[in-house]
């Protein structure tokens, strides 16, 4: 099956009932048993539900694995990540990511015993410096979040087998629409539902997939046992945004290259990142990696001054300022003082996350309006 089919009937069989098309939400935290332990393979909420079943086929459909599971959000299903881990351990991990991920790691997970180091991964090369007997894990998001820095995954995945490493990717940006992490070596796929997948801005969710059946288990197990699923009501509506995913990225991979190319001829724009510029550092392996280069756009104004740049955003009509992206309304944020505020301003400039960097993510509205609405608040 090719991916566009897959999003529409991936992992997903008729409704046993009545032959609903689409699974019904199943808002329901237990089953009849006709005899202790009697069940049709539902016996309690937090272990199974059958609309979030339908919905982690179809995680592990789209993303080319063998088992999906979805959480409460995205964090919870990086929560249950490092929860494979143990005291003493060490994870490396992507220097520019979500902020949400930075804050899980350092303020909580080390608390714990495990270490982290954050490290520039453009050139994978950098993380065997990194890699001792302690080492457990690498994590890795690309295109990266603000920065749009690419990642070469086949390159880190030869790096994490060499050292018997698993690798983790977080596809949120991406999609599987556009790359497939567990086709270019990855153990595990991770997804904030939230954005893309969703793709509606009305749910928070997590998902993960993987190929091999024992870490699928293992995983299952910390599901089950830390409780942080989602519910049946989201489940569905991920399902359906699922549905339409292929048609709404093809629409913000051509709204955000038209944007892209707004900016960088824009005389008050100074950088724009985007992997699908020539000049672009990893441009090269955003094309072999990727099928097209994503509905986020960042770029910084020549006047890097805080009052600037909030004006800017204000003004914005269409773009909403707000959290978040990947829905099919375009966002504008400001990263410095709301993605990444979690994250030290020293450890932020560092990565260049300036105060004048705005994060688009562009939605799917006529593209007229919006480079229309963004010029007018460039003034
Ligand atoms: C939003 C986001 C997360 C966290 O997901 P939630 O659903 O908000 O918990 C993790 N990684 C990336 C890249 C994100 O954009």
């Amino acid at each position: 099956m090719k991916f566009n089919t897959k999003t529409i009937h991936g992992g997903q069989e008729n409704d046993k009932a009545y032959n609903a098309v689409m699974p019904p939400i199943y808002q329901t935290s237990t089953y009849a048993q006709s005899t202790p332990g009697g069940h049709k393979g539902y016996a309690y909420s937090r272990t199974h539900n059958p609309t979030r079943h339908a919905l982690e086929n179809a995680f592990a459909s789209i993303e080319n694995g063998h088992y999906g599971l979805a959480f409460g959000s995205g964090l919870a299903a990086i929560d249950a990540v490092i929860k494979l881990l143990k005291a003493g351990d060490e994870v490396i991990s992507t220097n520019d990511l979500y902020g949400g991920t930075y804050r899980l790691f350092t303020k909580i997970f080390e608390d714990f015993g495990i270490t982290f180091h954050f490290i520039g991964m453009e050139n994978a090369r950098n993380i065997e410096a990194y890699v001792t007997e302690k080492t457990k894990l690498i994590w890795v998001e690309t295109p990266t979040n603000p920065m749009m820095n690419i990642i070469d995954i086949k390159a880190v995945a030869a790096v994490a087998k060499k050292h018997n490493l698993l690798l983790a990717v977080d596809n949120t940006f991406a999609t599987p629409y556009l790359q497939q992490p567990l086709d270019l070596g990855a153990d595990i796929v991770m997804h904030s539902a939230t954005k893309y997948i969703g793709g509606h801005s009305d749910l928070v969710m997590g998902a993960l997939v993987v190929k091999d059946q024992e870490l699928s288990k293992r995983l299952y197990f910390i599901q089950n046992a830390s409780g942080a699923i989602c519910g049946p009501q989201d489940s569905f509506l991920a399902l359906r945004g699922i549905k339409t995913l292929h048609v709404r990225m093809q629409r913000h991979c051509e709204n955000g290259k038209a944007i892209a190319y707004f900016l960088k001829t824009h005389p008050k724009v100074d950088k724009v990142y985007w992997p699908g510029f020539e000049d672009h550092p990893n441009h090269q392996i955003a094309k072999e990696q990727m099928r097209d280069f994503g509905g986020m756009v960042s770029f910084t104004t020549k006047e890097d001054s805080y009052e600037e740049i909030v004006k800017v955003v204000e003004k914005l009509k269409i773009f909403t300022l707000a959290e978040s992206l990947g829905g099919v309304e375009s966002l504008a944020g400001h990263p410095a003082s709301m993605t990444h505020a979690s994250i030290p301003k020293k450890e932020r400039e560092k990565i260049g996350v300036k105060d004048s960097l705005i994060r688009l993510s562009i939605g799917i509205e006529d593209i007229d309006d919006l480079i229309e609405d963004i010029k007018q608040a460039l003034g």
